[in-house]
């Protein structure tokens, strides 16, 4: 995994644990997952499916449902 850039880490949410993470993600709508930042070490939430599969299976769909 890449290094987490400083400007994303600073204005990101920061947990202690992934645990602490995963409990705030669950309550959020989007799908996200927890991935511990090599800068500060503590966990951050970032979202899971980033629009190619989501725009794959739109094109799929027959034109007038
Ligand atoms: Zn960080």
């Amino acid at each position: 995994m890449k290094r987490t850039r400083l400007s994303v880490c600073r204005r990101k949410a920061r947990f202690v644990s992934e645990r602490d993470a995963l409990t705030v993600a669950q309550a959020g709508r989007v799908p996200l997952r927890a991935y511990r930042c090599d800068r500060c070490l503590h966990f951050h939430l970032t979202s899971r499916t980033k629009g190619k599969r989501l725009l794959q299976s739109r094109l799929l769909l027959p034109v007038d449902v």
